[in-house]
């Protein structure tokens, strides 16, 4: 069957190129149709034909399979499985057919007979292989960055935006590590609100949530820029206190404790709830306490002993 040249005029593989000079070529090219739902190429299995989509559609799907979300479409115009004749690699993908669609089927002899033919067609795939790379080095980049934000969403806690107990989980003994080794001291401060569940009870969770978010903004702005604060969970935050002995530690906590109890706290509707205190447990690295899982108890232990003694109160 001889190909129609209006139709040929439309793929971009073929633009500018000599027609009549490869007319020969392109007559021993079959044209297929395929049905909607049709399999082309299945991710995995060797490919060495180029296919040029004369008209119609295919979808391209990954890992899910042909029944998962299409990742992209190759429309009218454009070629499919030209990469895995070049490099003789397995198709990268499962290419189906979308709507009814016609190919040219382009074998991998008659491929290169086209390339030793025509220096446009050649020009041409170089291009589309350029655009091609570009689009995927963007898609690279995009991952890239996506990875980065899962990343920190991760460490991050969605309620108040400080850091979570994963992070501090990862980040405890790296600082445990740093500081065991040199003079510099190291201090973790547990605080955990006082009576939190009241607030629940009394004025709701929502109400609840809001004390959290003014309690973490509250504390955030009342520790140096080289301290970390992370939530640990429910009303327990954590303070790492990096270069800091016990006398400025309790310093510090004394701040910490006197800010929160301070700051005015309102719902969401604006409405003033009552303030609330917490209650702060401290501990050094020193010897007996060189990880960061007993420097954890020792902090947890000391505020144990806040609570016990009656609560708006630091034990270091
Ligand atoms: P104590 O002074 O002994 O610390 O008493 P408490 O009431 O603060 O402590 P308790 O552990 O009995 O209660 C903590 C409450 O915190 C229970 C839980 O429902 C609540 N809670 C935990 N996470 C959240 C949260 O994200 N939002 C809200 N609103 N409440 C939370
Ligand atoms: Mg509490
Ligand atoms: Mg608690």
């Amino acid at each position: 069957m001889s190909l129609d040249p209006a139709e040929l005029a439309n793929l971009r593989v073929l633009e500018g190129v000599d027609l009549d000079h490869i007319r020969g070529l392109l007559d021993r090219c079959p044209v297929v149709s395929l049905a909607p739902g049709e399999v082309l190429l299945t991710m995995g299995r060797p490919n060495a034909v180029m296919y040029m989509i004369l008209a119609g559609r295919m979808s391209v799907h990954l890992e899910g399979g042909t029944s998962s979300d299409p990742v992209a479409f190759i429309e009218a115009g454009q070629t499919v499985g030209e990469l895995s004749v070049l490099d003789a690699s397995p198709a990268s993908a499962h290419v189906i057919a979308a709507e009814p669609t016609r190919l040219v089927v382009v074998d991998h002899a008659l491929f290169w007979n086209l390339v030793d033919a025509s220096h446009d067609f050649s020009i041409n795939l170089l291009m589309l292989l350029a655009q091609r790379l570009r689009a995927n080095n963007t898609t690279v980049s995009t991952n890239i960055r996506l990875q980065r934000e899962y990343k920190r969403n991760a460490m991050v806690d969605a309620l108040t935006g400080i850091y979570n107990r994963r992070w501090l989980e990862d980040a405890l003994p790296r600082f445990v590590n740093r500081f065991s080794r040199g003079d510099q001291p190291l201090a973790l401060l547990m605080l955990d609100v006082d009576h939190f569940k009241r607030i629940n009870d009394e004025h709701g969770h929502p109400a609840g949530d809001a004390v959290l978010v003014t309690v973490a903004h509250t504390l955030r702005g009342a520790v140096r820029p080289t301290d970390h604060l992370a939530r640990y969970g429910g009303e327990e935050f954590a303070v790492i206190l990096p270069d800091t002995g016990p006398r400025a530690a309790r310093g510090v906590a004394e701040r910490l404790r006197t800010a929160v109890k301070l700051t005015p706290i309102r719902d969401v509707s604006g409405k003033l709830l009552p303030s609330v205190t917490i209650s702060i447990g401290g501990a050094l690295l020193q010897p007996g306490v060189t990880t960061a899982t007993s420097l954890m108890a020792a902090a947890d232990a000391s505020l144990y002993a806040s609570k016990q003694s009656g609560r708006d109160r630091v034990t270091l």
